[in-house]
């Protein structure tokens, strides 16, 4: 038995990086995970290394930028799965650009995706653990929700957004057992940050006290935590997991 056996995850952005590390550690606490994003053949991916580990998986296929995909996919899950008492929302995009130019689609595409997405599929899946009388919600913000960034209005807008819909819905849900809560991640070695050139990784280095980037089992084992009974007197927080680069 580990601290998670019986309990049903569901992690969006599943197929690769820090969502993939969160679901593997989820895994090994012994919850069942629904792995969620749109390239089904990683997660398939992803799915084998959890059941090669001992663990059990499920993949689905979803958009959450789409208010139908969020829909269809969290019925899905609710039918084979039964619940989801651990939801985290960790699926997102950059769209990188200086405010002064940036399109209304850019900006529009990140917050509907790292923002509205979460709001909608947390939506969808609350009501089986106000059920249980016990949940999670773990939503993936950013170091730059926090500080701002130049050439990020979009993106920190819409993690910065996350901060605030992880306060509310945690005064929303605590009286049924439900913790929600934010990881702010700082510079974590994955895809996503692969995109950055060379000097703006160096610079980013420099304002690191812990002078190493992170990994994204850093992260994973953050998300595990806050998903534990350990962590079941924490809510509304914001757990900044960034080497000291903010220190809030
Ligand atoms: P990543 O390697 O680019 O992975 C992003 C994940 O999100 C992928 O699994 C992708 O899967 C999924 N995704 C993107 N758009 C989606 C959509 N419309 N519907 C469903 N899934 C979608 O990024 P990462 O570095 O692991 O980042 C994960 C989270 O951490 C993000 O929210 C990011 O903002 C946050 N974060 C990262 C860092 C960092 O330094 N890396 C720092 C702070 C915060 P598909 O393409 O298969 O859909």
């Amino acid at each position: 038995m580990t601290s998670l056996t019986g309990k049903i995850a569901l992690v969006t952005g599943a197929s690769q990086g820090i969502g993939r590390a969160c679901a593997l550690a989820l895994a090994t606490q012994g919850a069942t995970v629904a792995l969620a994003a749109r390239n089904i053949e990683k997660l398939d991916a992803v799915a084998a290394e959890i059941t090669a580990a001992g663990g059990t998986a499920k993949t689905y296929a979803l958009d959450v930028s789409s208010e139908d995909s969020i829909k269809s996919a969290a019925k899905q899950v609710l039918a084979d799965l039964g619940a989801v008492h651990i939801l985290v929302n960790n699926a997102g995009i950059t769209r990188d650009g200086l405010a002064l130019r940036m399109k209304l689609a850019d900006f529009d595409d990140v917050l509907r995706t790292n923002l509205t997405g979460a709001f909608l599929l947390t939506q969808a899946v609350i009501s089986s653990m106000m059920k249980a009388r016990w949940g999670r919600v773990i939503n993936i913000t950013s170091v730059v929700g926090e500080t701002g960034a130049a050439g990020q209005a979009n993106y920190a807008a819409s993690k910065a957004g996350l901060i605030g819909l992880t306060k509310s819905l945690a005064r929303e849900f605590a009286s049924r057992s439900i913790t929600v809560n934010a990881i702010a991640p700082g510079f974590i070695q994955t895809a996503m940050t692969d995109e950055l050139t060379d000097a703006q990784k160096t610079a980013i280095l420099a304002q690191i006290p812990l002078a190493r980037y992170g990994s994204d089992a850093d992260i994973a084992a953050s998300v595990a935590f806050l998903a534990s009974d350990a962590a079941g007197y924490i809510t509304g927080h914001t757990l900044d997991v960034n080497g000291g680069m903010y220190m809030g």
